[in-house]
């Protein structure tokens, strides 16, 4: 959390806690079902503290602060906001989200990873080095979806360093793919 998310959340925590001391209830969010208005439905101080840490603070995945090269690009493609063109598209930064590579179907994230021809080399040397990291039975198992699942985010069934070393793997995919720019990273 950004220090000035942090002090409004504290002035907010300290507002709501008067609130309730006093037997008035603050007029928040009325949507039902967001994190605001389930605090505002707390009714003691402990089911509000109870509430505030549930819905508001959250233990950061240690995965993702690995750096391989391109963690930036890593995580843009786990929000869906990359500058491949699928995800251009989909913010109406661009009018056609087809590949500009192959021309063979939008550039999604699972064409990226899978199926465009454009990056075969770095593909096959990113499966190579998953067979080298799991066992033949999970590799067995493995369909697309939890192909690019593992190339974001892992699996939390595997341990932490098998873990580690598919998502350095993919950063060195993204990095040898050339398809974003690393200027940043310099
Ligand atoms: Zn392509």
């Amino acid at each position: 959390m950004k220090s000035k998310e942090f002090t409004v959340m504290v002035l907010w925590l300290f507002i709501c806690e008067f609130c309730i001391r006093q037997g008035l209830r603050p007029r928040l969010d009325k949507a039902e079902n967001t994190n605001f208005a389930r605090l505002h439905q707390s009714t003691t101080i402990e089911s509000f503290k109870a509430c505030y840490k549930r819905e508001f603070l959250r233990t950061p995945n240690e995965l993702y602060n690995i750096e391989n090269g391109a963690n930036m690009h890593q995580t843009r493609l786990r929000l869906g906001l990359s500058h491949l063109r699928a995800h251009l598209f989909q913010y109406n930064l661009i009018d056609n989200p087809t590949c500009q590579f192959c021309n063979l179907e939008p550039e999604t994230t699972s064409h990226y990873i899978l199926r465009c021809p454009t990056y075969n080399n770095v593909r096959v040397r990113f499966l190579i080095g998953l067979t080298t990291l799991l066992d033949q039975d999970y590799m067995a198992s493995l369909n697309d979806d939890k192909i690019v699942d593992l190339f974001l985010h892992g699996d939390p069934l595997l341990n932490h360093n098998t873990n580690v070393d598919i998502l350095s793997m993919a950063q060195v995919f993204i990095v040898d793919s050339k398809r974003f720019s690393l200027r940043i990273l310099q």
